[in-house]
């Protein structure tokens, strides 16, 4: 597929380009193509429109910088912003419209030394059911989160780079709640942004520039009486100390915490002061999740990888497996992959773990402690996929963090 924009290549000179028309057709090839983001930014000569495709940024096209001013301009009037402010960065929302393929935007604006810099989150409102069993999650591990996200009490944790399906897997966990209980349960939310409204859930948008900051608003949420919460994201110590005890007083609350790996949430929660015996007593789970990369099954052939991505994997793996990559083909734009598929590692707690995080232990401890009770790491996961043909052995390894062997 050439990427050039639809209607840069229908318009014979750009002096005929309407902008609205051409930011319209942007986003409507971006959704077209499944993007989940369009960058928009003044590089030196020009202005390359590029599109996050599964995980990877890929031009689209590229523009002179005389339109980067009245893009954005376009994408501010869209977003309902303040047209004439080109020196701070400003972040809105624009609803869905057949005119750009009925996807909902959230477009944020960044003054860089250039110009400013746009970059647009497509949501698909028609197209998303929140189901866990379609994450592509091993059954084992819907089980056991199922297990989890049912109990009336504890702090759930998912951990992952941006972009790894922590969003939807929260919403789908949510949903799985409200399909079991119905209308006999109180949900709500605190989140920056709110991604996707959903049915039967109070979702409250976190405004700091308002003072209406995670921890204010999770304080009067507290009073709301509400059976499960979910916080967006813990990044602050006082969100993690209210997570915590609501965690042990009843609700069933569950979250993101960014850290280098799944175990490494406590670590990273001990940073934050939070005494080792109240995540002890609280956390009942930690998820880490990632997306692979799926090989596109039209150009799918056997592979041969290099010998220094081998010397990674046991003798034994490497002699029992066929290896498989994407050749490219118009399918999948010539990158060899079409789709992702999530791969996680759920910790859940022990006896022994809780132990060993009383005793602060180091996390690669507490890893092997994980492991010995009988979770599968992701590295692990990963690897079934590629012994199933689902994903490369090139492209685990460059979503999960080798050190996770
Ligand atoms: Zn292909």
């Amino acid at each position: 597929m050439d990427l050039t924009s639809t209607y840069i290549r229908a318009v014979k000179s750009l002096d005929q380009i309407d902008i609205a028309v051409l930011v319209n057709n942007i986003i409507l090839d971006a959704a077209q193509q499944k993007a989940s983001d369009i960058h928009i930014e003044p590089w030196e000569s020009t202005v390359p429109i590029r599109l996050r495709i599964s995980g990877i940024l890929r031009e689209l096209t590229h523009l002179p910088h005389e339109f980067l001013d009245r893009i954005a301009g376009r994408l501010k009037v869209m977003a309902d912003l303040v047209t004439y402010e080109t020196e701070l960065p400003q972040e809105g929302r624009a609803p869905a419209s057949p005119d750009f393929g009925n996807v909902e935007l959230r477009v944020s604006i960044f003054p860089t030394v250039r110009g400013e810099k746009i970059v647009v989150r497509l949501f698909d409102p028609q197209n998303r059911s929140f189901d866990l069993d379609t994450l592509g999650f091993v059954s084992d591990t819907i089980e056991n989160f199922k297990t989890l996200i049912r109990q009336p009490s504890g702090l759930i944790l998912l951990n992952g780079p941006t972009g790894s399906g922590k969003t939807t897997a929260i919403y789908s966990a949510l949903c799985h709640l409200i399909d079991a209980h119905g209308p006999t349960i109180s949900i709500s939310t605190v989140e920056d942004p709110v991604e996707f409204n959903l049915p039967m859930i109070s979702q409250s948008q976190i405004s700091n520039s308002r003072g209406f900051t995670y921890p204010k608003a999770l304080r009067s949420l507290m009073r709301q009486d509400p059976e499960a919460i979910m916080i967006g994201e813990i990044r602050d110590p006082e969100t993690a100390a209210i997570a915590v005890q609501a965690g042990l007083t009843g609700h069933m609350v569950i979250s993101t915490i960014h850290s280098d790996s799944t175990v490494g949430v406590y670590a990273r929660l001990i940073n934050m002061e939070i005494e080792p015996f109240l995540l002890a007593s609280s956390i009942t789970g930690v998820l880490g999740l990632r997306l692979l990369r799926t090989i596109c099954p039209r150009c799918k052939v056997e592979d041969q990888p290099n010998s220094e991505h081998l010397t990674l994997l046991p003798e034994g793996f490497v002699n029992e497996t066929t290896f498989y990559t994407g050749s490219g083909c118009d399918n999948c734009s010539q990158t060899g992959y079409h789709g992702r598929v999530a791969v996680t590692e759920l910790l859940n707690s022990s006896e022994t773990l809780r132990e060993g995080v009383i005793q602060k232990l180091r996390t690669s401890k507490l890893l092997d402690i994980a492991i010995e009770q009988g979770m599968t790491t992701l590295w692990q996961n990963a690897m079934a996929k590629v012994q199933r043909g689902v994903t490369s052995l090139e492209e685990v390894i460059r979503v999960i963090t080798v050190n996770q062997l």
